[in-house]
């Protein structure tokens, strides 16, 4: 038998019989969709699918195709993707979709290579949509695919893994066969106590024989992640009625969370910088105990909270325009806030002013 075949065929097999229900899944006889395919991947991440599940339901009942959401306003995705991180992703699903749209007439190009071609559509994703909406071979190795493949041949570091998923991907049913090594890494071969017994590829994992399951994939050690430093503002106005609004700026669009409206923040530094590039300078503004601690993929932050208090919006030297502007505190939930701007406004909590 054809090598490839023999672990794509037991696999296959288990997938007809155990794959998982997703909404962004095609149902067994119908074509995937690659508008919901793609949408799916970028979401899913650095992220559960349990946290996707409703998030992709609501982008879809918001933005239904491709067409849809390259005419979206860049302001409405970006709040709408609040809470997912990693916001660069956002900004390039717009692009893409107005890519689509402008250059391939409304529909996805078929092929790796083209799909890669995409704003933000990396060597993953480009593979994964290739494969899945389109079935071309493709080799898809996220972190469940690493996990299984780096078993079944013991095979330690990413170039060997590579490799091994190179010789067993099949030149049919390439979607389901990627869906089915995720399915399996996620239910059957877990990163602890993988269910082996359950696994329809046991009598051909290297790791297995060799009771050497948890010793793969690999890890290599990680460097440190270096800690920096700034401060988040909390500048409060109470309106003569009571109410209240909060200054939220809109960060640059170079830059980490570019783009997404924000409380304003000083620099991010090695050093804690104090209240430098404060709003309002000049108000009474008072730094609470309390830090707000963040992790990015390259840092941590960790941020000190001021808050200030003033009883007129002219009081401040704030300009209110397209990226700053005054914000009804208790419609705080609608600003589609990034989660540690979200952290930061929960700390301040009933530590505000009045
Ligand atoms: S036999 Fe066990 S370790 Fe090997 S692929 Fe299956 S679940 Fe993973």
């Amino acid at each position: 038998m054809d090598a490839k075949r023999l672990i794509a065929d037991p696999l296959l097999a288990w997938y007809d019989q155990h794959a998982r229900t997703l909404p962004w899944r095609a149902l067994p006889g119908t074509a995937p969709d690659p508008y919901r395919v793609w949408l799916s991947e970028v979401m899913l991440q650095q992220t559960t699918v349990a946290t996707v599940r409703p998030r992709f339901a609501a982008w879809v009942a918001r933005w239904p195709d491709v067409a849809s959401l390259a005419a979206a306003e860049e302001a409405d995705v970006m709040a709408a993707w609040a809470g997912l991180g990693y916001y660069a992703r956002a900004r390039n699903l717009v692009k893409a979709a107005r890519a689509v749209v402008a250059d391939h007439d409304g529909r996805f190009p078929d092929t790796e290579a083209t799909l890669r071609r995409l704003p933000g559509l990396g060597d993953y994703t480009a593979a994964a949509v290739a494969a899945i909406a389109f079935g071309r071979r493709a080799v898809v190795i996220d972190a469940n695919v690493e996990r299984v493949v780096a078993r079944l041949f013991r095979a330690a570091g990413k170039p060997a893994v590579r490799a091994a998923a190179e010789t067993i991907t099949p030149d049919t049913r390439a979607g389901d066969f990627a869906q089915a090594m995720m399915d399996l890494g996620s239910a059957i071969c877990t990163p602890r106590r993988p269910k082996c017994l359950l696994c329809p590829l046991a009598d051909r994992c290297a790791a297995k024989a060799a009771g050497e399951q948890e010793a793969f994939p690999v890890k290599t050690a990680k460097k440190p992640r270096p800690t920096r430093y700034g401060t988040i503002f909390w500048l409060e106005w109470i309106g003569a009625d009571g109410g209240r609004d909060v200054l939220l700026v809109r960060r640059p669009e170079k830059g980490l969370l570019g783009g997404m409206r924000a409380l304003p923040t000083g620099p991010w530094l090695a050093d804690r910088p104090g209240l430098v590039d404060a709003p309002a300078a000049a108000a009474d503004w008072t730094v609470l105990n309390d830090e707000v601690s963040h992790g990015f993929t390259h840092f941590t932050l960790e941020l000190a909270l001021a808050v200030a208090c003033v009883d007129a919006h002219s009081a401040t030297d704030v300009e209110p325009n397209g990226d700053a502007r005054w914000w009804p505190v208790d419609r705080l939930a609608e600003a589609g806030l990034p989660t540690v701007f979200g952290k930061a406004a929960e700390a301040i909590g009933r530590k505000r002013c009045g």
